[in-house]
């Protein structure tokens, strides 16, 4: 089937600076504001993805026969979609100004697992996939900033590979207390497809700001005594290796979040 997918146009230039996310416990069920990043028309034509889509909806909005328009909209952390018809999407795509009459669901439909999966444009919240999504209080006062990096595709699994010269989009958060996720924490560090990726890091960042995790202890230096005083052994005099805090500083997480912040606050002065 081909979906008739149109993003707006310089969709990630509307940032929402200030934005307010609404939380149920540890999950993020709203947003004070919203932009829309595409619109979509589904084909009438019986087909599989159609057919996936439509049991994702209510029965009573089922209508068989007949097409589909969709506008897609997110927040820094939270995404939403309408389900209205094809005569308002093209009436929007000519005049962007008011979101027409619809019927809000929650969560895009090509999210992970979801009907549409890998069948639309992949979107970033900054323009350039680099900013800060979010920063919220964690443990004894630390700073967990939720943020948009690239990083070249070699490296996105294994930050020692040899790059290979293009860029891959990725989410994580950063806890300045900590310094984790580590750069081989894979699991917290998410390929950026949209904002189904963002909730998810913002959910593991949630986590550990709350101390759920269990992995917010201060690093202790112990293990670098230990390999510093082997390695000056081997050598015969003594050799100080960086503490966590100041290699993170120096390229990894830290280092991350200036680069994302300072991209923020470029766009916040534009
Ligand atoms: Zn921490
Ligand atoms: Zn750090």
């Amino acid at each position: 089937m081909t979906i008739d997918v149109q993003l707006v146009r310089h969709y990630n230039r509307t940032v929402l600076p200030g934005n307010n996310h609404t939380y149920n416990g540890r999950r993020i069920v709203g947003a004070d504001m919203f932009r829309v990043d595409m619109t979509l028309i589904v084909p009438a034509a019986p087909d599989e993805v159609r057919a996936q889509f439509e049991k994702s909806l209510l029965p009573e909005h089922v209508k068989p026969g007949e097409p589909y328009g969709l506008i897609l909209m997110s927040s820094q952390l939270f995404d939403c979609m309408y389900l209205t018809t094809p005569t308002l999407v093209e009436a929007y795509r000519d005049k962007p100004i008011q979101l027409p009459q619809g019927i809000v669901y929650g969560g895009w439909p090509n999210a992970h697992g979801g009907p549409m999966e890998g069948l639309l444009p992949e979107t970033t919240w900054f323009p350039n996939g680099v900013g800060i999504l979010d920063e919220i209080e964690g443990i004894d006062g630390a700073k967990v900033a939720i943020y948009e990096y690239t990083v070249d595709k070699a490296q996105t699994y294994n930050h020692r590979a040899e790059p290979v010269g293009e860029l891959a989009n990725m989410v994580t958060y950063h806890c300045d207390r900590c310094h984790r996720p580590a750069p081989f924490d894979l699991r917290e560090k998410i390929e950026n497809r949209g904002p189904n990726e963002r909730y998810i890091a913002a959910l593991d960042a949630r986590n550990h700001a709350r101390g759920t995790d269990g992995h917010c202890t201060v690093p202790d230096g112990k293990m670098e005594q230990v390999v510093s005083r082997v390695a000056s052994e081997m050598h015969g005099c003594t050799i100080e290796l960086p503490a966590p805090a100041s290699t993170c500083a120096a390229e990894e997480g830290c280092a991350q979040v200036r680069e994302a912040r300072a991209a923020t606050m470029l766009l916040a002065r534009a």
